[in-house]
Formats: C-alpha cells, sequence, structure tokens
C-alpha cells in the first residue's frame, strides 16, 4: 500500500499503530481508528483470548474489545473509498479504489502468493509455485510432451510456461 491517489483527511483514514493506510478499518469508542489486523494484535493475550480491558493505544482511554469496537461510520467509509491505491505487484500497477483493494490483492493476476488453478490436474498451488508445481504435474508433463517436446541427447526438455 504505497501510492496514495486523490484526496484524503489524513487521521480519518490511517491507523494510529502502523501509521499506513487504514487496512480493514476498526473504529474504537474514542474515535480512534486503526486497522483489524493491528487491533488484533493488541486486544487477544498470546494465548488467543479476548483482553477484558484494553488502552487505546493513541488516547489511552480504556476500552472493552467484546463490545467497544465498530465497523467505520458512514462519513469515514466515504472518505476511504475516495482513495484509490497502486497495486504493489510491478506488473500490474493497477489503480484500484481503496474498498476493493484487498479483493484485487488477493485475486491480483501478478500476486505471486495467490492461488491458482492448473488446468491439467485442477490441483491448487501458488503463483510462486508454479515451476515447482509444473515438475510435480503428471497431467501437465504428459500434456506439455505431447505439445512441444525437445529432444536433445536423447533426454526430452520441456519448456516452462509462466501460465500453465
Ligand atoms: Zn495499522
Ligand atoms: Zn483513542
Ligand atoms: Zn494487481
Ligand atoms: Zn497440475
Amino acid at each position: 500500500m504505497n501510492l496514495v491517489v486523490g484526496e484524503l483527511g489524513k487521521e480519518n483514514c490511517s491507523c494510529s499503530i502502523c501509521t499506513n493506510l487504514l487496512e480493514d478499518a476498526n473504529v474504537l469508542k474514542c474515535e480512534h481508528s486503526f486497522c483489524k489486523k493491528c487491533l488484533d494484535k493488541l486486544i487477544y493475550t498470546p494465548e488467543k483470548n479476548l483482553k477484558k480491558k484494553v488502552k487505546c493505544p493513541f488516547c489511552r482511554v480504556d476500552f472493552d474489545p467484546s463490545k467497544d469496537i465498530k465497523a467505520p461510520g458512514l462519513f469515514q467509509q466515504n472518505q476511504l473509498n475516495l482513495i484509490k491505491l497502486k497495486c504493489e505487484f510491478e506488473s500490474c500497477g493497477k489503480i484500484v479504489p481503496y474498498n476493493i483493494f484487498e479483493t484485487h490483492k488477493n485475486g491480483c493476476l501478478f500476486n505471486p502468493y495467490s492461488y491458482t488453478r492448473c488446468e491439467h490436474c485442477k490441483k491448487d498451488f501458488k503463483q510462486i509455485d508454479t515451476k515447482k508445481h509444473q515438475n510435480d504435474c503428471i497431467d501437465y508433463l504428459r500434456n506439455a510432451l505431447k505439445k512441444s517436446p525437445i529432444i536433445k541427447d536423447g533426454t526430452i526438455f520441456i519448456p516452462y510456461r509462466n501460465t500453465l
């Protein structure tokens, strides 16, 4: 989340813990907003239990995580939706509205950690594991062999492709 295009009221749209743009905003009863993932670190004990009482890291006001956390109000939501972000995967670089940014990122064709389905064996694997999967996928190998075998000194080479 780097490039911010368009206007934003900074105090409404950034997280007081990580100082980045709010990611999945959560608002405390004192009206301070934090990313969900930042807040989660604060409100759960190391054993993953919800704490009874936590202080807002910004104004030190006590709050009860079970009832004092809410979604952003309409005004703040509208402000957030004015923001457009540039997809962080270089080959993509699409400018995407804030409200669908996470969805885009997770499904982005250029996200090396997003899942893709092998058209040959129908198994899901991470983009970053494409080569590894091509090595393991019997159906893929069989198909590639049919299409374009390169025979060199009696060994068959199968050319790698970026996508299956
Ligand atoms: Zn944060
Ligand atoms: Zn506060
Ligand atoms: Zn993208
Ligand atoms: Zn496969």
